[in-house]
Formats: C-alpha cells, structure tokens, sequence
C-alpha cells in the first residue's frame, strides 16, 4: 500500500465583540439576540440606497489580531464584494476582503510548531435562516446580519486532527488575550473550516485533491472531523478511487463528513472592490501605536510566570490559559507579598506563592466548573485569598479546614479568619487544647503505647490517627506527633 501524508490547512472566521456591526450602527448582537430581528436598519438588511460605513474599532480589532500574531499589516487595503445569491444574504453580495487583506504572512506556534498564517482579513457575518418544525416556509432572522466577522487562513502547514485543534485552541486563547472576541465554538464566534488533502510518498506536498470540512462547532470535533476525512480518503486512495473536490460537512451524530456541494473557485465570486467604500489607507505611526496597545501575550506571560513566581511548567500553563486567571492569581500574589513584607504572614514567600497557586488550580477552578462560572463572577476578593493562604503557609489552619473555608468564602465572598472562627476549623497546633486531646488518647489506648515503646513503629501511626479523630481533623500532625512522643517518653 502507497504511503500518505496529510496535508491541512484552515479557515476560521471569528466574531468580533464591537458596539456597533461592521457597516451600521445597530447593536452587534452577535446573532444571539432571543428575539429575532431586534438589532438590524437598512443598512444590514440591505436595502437599496443605503451605504455602508466601515466600523473602525472592528478594524483595529483585526489588525491587533494580525500583530499579536506576527503578521505584515497592510498600508493600503480596500473592501470587496463577493457576489453570491442566498436568502440570508439580503444584498446578493457579502462585503469582504479579496486581495488587500489588512494582515499578512503571521505565524502561530503550537509547542514547537510553527503554523504560517497566510492572511487575515474582514468581512461581515450572515443572517441566520430558521426552519420551524412542521410548516412548509423558512423565516430569516438579520441580526446576526452585518456582525463584524474576522477571518483567518493558514498556510497547509498542519499535518494531523490533533495539531488542527491545537491550533483553533491557540487562536481562541488570543482572541480572548486581545479581548476582541470571547470567542467561543459552541456559540458560533468561532467557526472553523478545515482543508484537508493527501499526498503520495514522494510527490508533491499539494499534489492531492483538497476537501474542505465545514460545520464544526467544538475543539473536539475539530481533530475527529480531519482525522474522520483522512481516513476517508485513505480508503480511496487504497482503492484506486479519485477525491472529488468538494466540500463536506461534519455530521457530528453519525461522526462522519457528509458531502454537501461541489466547491466554487474565486472567479465564481466575480470579486471587485466595494465601489461605496473607498480605499483605506495607513501609515507606519498609526501602526506603531496600535503595537503598543497590544497586551502581554500568553506566550510572553508563560515565560514572566516562570521566572516571576517561580511556579512549575504545569501550573504556569493553566494559570495563563485563562487571562482573567492569570491576573487574579498575579493579584493574589501581590497581596501574599505585602502581607510577608507587613510581617501579616510569617512564612517564606516561595511556599506562600506555591500554596496560592495550587488552591487556584484545584480549588478555584473546581468550584467554578462546578457553577460553570467565569472569573467575572468570583466574590473572593484577592485579599480575602491572600489571608486564608496566609493561615495555611502558617499552620493555623490545615488543609482539609481550608478546603472548607474555601467553599464558605467562594459562596459568601465572606472573611476567611472570621469563616475559620464561626465554624471552629483553626488547627490545634500544641497548646493545652491539644496536651488533653493527646493525654486521652493515650489513656485510652494502652496497649499500643506499649507497642510502641518496645519499637513498633506502626503504633504511633495509630495513636496519631485517634489524636487527628479526636481533634475532629484539625490537629497539626508535626505537634501532635511531637506532643505524643513528649508525652510517651516521659
Ligand atoms: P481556495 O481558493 O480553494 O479557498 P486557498 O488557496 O485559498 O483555496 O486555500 C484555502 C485553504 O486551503 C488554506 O488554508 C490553504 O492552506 C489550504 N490548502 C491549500 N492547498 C491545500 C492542499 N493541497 N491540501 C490541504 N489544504 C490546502
Ligand atoms: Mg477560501
């Protein structure tokens, strides 16, 4: 059997979160709007004699994309139409981009891939159709009609399902960064299209028939949808079969691609520039001062956490996947550290920063899947979290105790020392409190004191556990275990 490579490339088309849509100033919705037809004027349901005017703030949010992404950003652009009749398309045109995209020629690292970004440019969304059950017509709903849509193709640089969807990943978490879209698959804001083709050993990389796959709405769907067409195709190749050019789309109950319509070319588009917009034109300060609006990058912010807080690989990683997590542990932090400088916590920063970050790894981020929250909604103040670390990294409270107080705090927003007193959870760390505890214990367990008085060492793990029962779980097991042995060899 012939051995093949895969070859992909992908085109993602992402909402942009602006006041106004592309060519008009009716709200962006972002179609998802519960009444239909709510935000739409003459301009976006293309009624004749009207103009459009281009929404710079949707401008600026593609050439940030662009920048953030190492991309060439065009001095001189211009918009087109892309001609094509469809019912959610009340112009018979779509207003786009042809060849003076605003970006070109970027990159986007997956681990120690680079994937090339051939272009990016913008253009505006559809309508949405609405099909009712059970009647014979459709509906249109223009909301989402005009809604500023960013689009993105790279260069046939991926070569597997997982790479793709580490790739839209990648994309998603910038956008999120650059917060020009929050751009989300399940929702629509991000849609993307994969091309996938095949090529023989030895012949040429785009010697294959390419496929495009389109309706995929979720990073999972992403990697089966390719890895579903490059078995597909695999199997005709195998059989001697040709690849019709075509396009599918992923049919994500069968998990399989269906074939949807034989793919146009450009010139079926009769692409030529908008004749109501004119030329754009940009200088090299406008674009220099757009570089200085860009905010620190993931990548960027990996390296920082690093070094900064001196957190493993790991931990980096998740703390910067989410922006907004990011800045509430670099919050945390910076209480944590005045709080060691103000002597309000006695313990090493080192420790102090590790603790933060794991009860914000495992904690935090487990009661906010559990709400399916978004840090937006957190009601623990940094402060408030700077403390209950505080009364860890100082054994006033012990872990399963802090647990506790966590859950209490993350649902009142409350105080995490008064939490600790009101429900009696501070950590028996020596005192009378716990000689008694210990004295009893002992009392009662006679024989394995004796145990461990002729050397066996299983019987001070046992007379510990009843000390930690005893205690209700909030005895420091260092001072218990000390307090035992005092009390035993004496
Ligand atoms: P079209 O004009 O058909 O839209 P483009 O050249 O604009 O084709 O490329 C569209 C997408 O297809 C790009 O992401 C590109 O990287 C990808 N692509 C181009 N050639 C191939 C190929 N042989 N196999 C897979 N993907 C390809
Ligand atoms: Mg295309």
């Amino acid at each position: 059997m012939p051995k093949y490579t895969p070859v992909i490339g992908m085109e993602v088309h992402v909402e942009l979160k602006t006041a106004s849509k592309m060519f008009c100033d009716s709200k962006n919705g972002l179609g998802l709007e519960r009444e239909p037809n709510v935000n739409i004027c003459p301009v976006c349901t293309g009624q004749p004699g009207t103009l459009p005017v281009p929404n710079a703030q949707a401008i600026e949010a593609v050439q940030l994309a662009g920048l953030a992404l190492g991309c060439t950003l065009r001095l001189d652009s211009k918009f087109d139409r892309k001609n094509y009749f469809y019912p959610d398309l009340p112009k018979g045109y779509q207003i786009s981009q042809y060849d003076q995209p605003f970006c070109e020629k970027g990159k986007l690292k997956i681990g120690e891939k680079e994937i090339g970004v051939t272009r990016i440019h913008l253009e505006e969304d559809t309508g949405k159709l609405i099909h009712p059950k059970g009647v014979d017509y459709t509906l249109v709903d223009f909301n989402r009609a005009g809604v500023p849509l960013m689009e993105l193709v790279t260069e046939p640089d991926i070569e597997t399902g997982e790479e793709a969807r580490l790739f839209c990943q990648k994309l998603q978490q910038i956008c999120r960064y650059l917060e020009i879209s929050d751009a989300d698959m399940e929702k629509g804001m991000m849609r993307c299209e994969a091309n996938v083709s095949l090529y023989k050993e030895g012949a040429d990389k785009l010697s294959g028939t390419k496929v495009e796959v389109k309706n995929i709405n979720s990073f999972k769907f992403v990697e089966k949808a390719i890895a579903f067409e490059i078995e597909r195709q695999t199997e005709l190749l195998d059989k001697g079969k040709e690849i019709a050019q075509e396009t599918r789309g992923w049919d994500a109950n069968r998990g399989e691609t269906v074939s949807q319509r034989k793919k146009e070319s450009a010139h079926d588009y009769r692409y030529f520039p908008e004749p109501d917009i004119p030329p754009l034109k940009f200088d090299e300060n406008y674009v220099e001062n757009l570089r200085k609006k860009l905010p620190e990058l993931p990548e960027a912010k990996t390296v920082r956490f690093g070094v900064e807080y001196g957190l493993p690989k790991n931990d980096v990683e998740i703390l910067t996947a989410d922006k907004d997590l990011a800045e509430y542990f670099e919050e945390v932090a910076s209480e944590i550290k005045e709080k060691i400088a103000c002597h309000e916590i006695e313990a090493a920063g080192s420790l102090a920063l590790k603790l933060a970050a794991n009860y914000i790894i495992t904690e935090l981020r487990k009661h906010l899947a559990e709400h399916d929250h978004k840090m937006a909604d957190i009601r623990i103040t940094p402060e408030n979290y700077a403390e209950l670390v505080g009364l860890v990294a100082c054994g006033k409270i012990n872990s399963s105790a802090a647990q506790i107080v966590l859950a209490e705090m993350y649902r009142t927003g409350g105080d995490p020392s008064q939490i600790m007193e009101e429900k009696n959870l501070a950590q028996l760390d020596g005192g009378d409190a716990m000689e008694k505890m210990v004295d009893v214990v002992l009392a009662k367990n006679e024989s394995s004191v004796a145990d461990y008085k002729s050397g066996k060492e299983n019987a001070l793990k046992f007379l510990m556990g009843q000390v930690m029962k005893e205690s209700g779980g909030k005895a420091n097991p260092k001072s218990a275990m000390d307090c035992i042995k005092k009390k035993i060899s004496s």
